[in-house]
């Protein structure tokens, strides 16, 4: 029976009515134009309407994708940075206006089990998700079951620490991975390299407006050889592929699914994070390795949501 899957985003809520195998259906999409907990409530109840009624099927239940901290299966949003929320019972709440059971869970699992189940991690039992989009996070899946920790935020890899007393992370925390690596920061770094009026290449790029750098503005000035910008760009590479080649020595999975918009938009970056693994795991853990890409782009947490409702 088809289930619905909803991604919850800073602007957005998508849903998507998605049959067993994880194909979708029928989808649709709402603006976040209020940020109420009642108002986003709604917004996320007309979108699934609309997709229910394209798809003309019945679903069976829900799964909700949301970035945030969600504590075990509390259905309660604890912390959740895009919507400017704490402590939402966004489960029980979203269920009462269904009429229908909800999971919630976070977006990046989400992201995982959709890519599991229906993309880049079809048929391993053991995988590993990095992803590194504005953020840096990942998903273990063991045995075929979502690894969730005792307080549901297993797999945190953005926040394991890579400096002592270094960068200042989003989390409040110091030399965090996602300090040095996650796109907010690769960009808050170049802009300040550009401010700085040390890189003559990243100026020429950029024609000096710092509005106009991505992450994959950083790695063409690294390419085209400015100092600065190599810095940044291949310590970046580095404390990913060696974070990443850890998690690999540690957990030993069949398959580790790469992903996210820094990874997937910057190239450099990837063969960095690829050779990494190459020379840092232990040659145990690397026999028999497949690193994949991400297959789903932006339907992975939908899919992953609803096969998980
Ligand atoms: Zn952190």
């Amino acid at each position: 029976m088809p289930t619905l899957g909803i991604d919850l985003g800073g602007t957005n809520a998508r849903a998507a009515v998605v049959d067993g195998q994880g194909k979708i259906l029928a989808s649709a999409k709402m603006a976040l134009t209020e940020r109420s907990p009642e108002a986003v409530v709604e917004s996320i109840a007309q979108a699934a309407a609309e997709a229910v009624s394209l798809a003309g099927v019945p679903v069976t239940g829900c799964g909700v994708g949301a970035a945030g901290q969600i504590p075990g299966n509390s259905g309660v949003l604890a912390v959740a940075p895009n919507l400017g929320w704490r402590n939402v019972p966004l489960g029980a709440l979203l269920s009462a206006r269904l009429g229908m059971p909800v999971r919630l869970v976070n977006d990046l699992a989400a992201a995982a089990w959709g890519e599991f189940n229906a993309g880049a991690g079809r048929g391993a039992p053991d995988v590993y998700v990095a992803f590194v989009g504005s953020g840096v996070g990942s998903c273990i899946i063991a045995n075929g079951q979502l690894v969730r920790g005792s307080g549901g935020v297993a797999g945190e890899l953005g926040h394991t620490k890579v400096i002592p007393g270094g960068r200042r992370c989003g989390c409040g925390e110091l030399g965090c991975l996602e300090a040095y690596c996650g796109g907010h920061n690769l960009i808050g770094l170049t802009r300040e390299l550009l401010a700085s009026g040390r890189s003559p290449v990243l100026n020429e790029l950029t024609a000096g407006v710092a509005e106009r750098i991505t992450p994959l503005t950083l790695e063409r000035a690294a390419e085209a050889g400015d100092p600065a910008a190599v810095e940044i760009h291949s310590r970046a590479g580095k404390m990913l592929g060696m974070a990443i080649s850890n998690m690999i020595t540690v957990l030993n999975p069949a398959r580790l699914i790469l992903g996210g918009g820094v990874l997937m938009n910057c190239p450099g970056l990837r063969r960095a994070v690829v050779e990494g693994i190459q020379a840092l795991t232990s040659n145990t853990a690397r026999e028999g390795l497949l690193i994949a890409e991400a297959e789903l782009g932006d339907d992975s947490g939908l899919i992953g949501a609803a096969l998980l409702g």
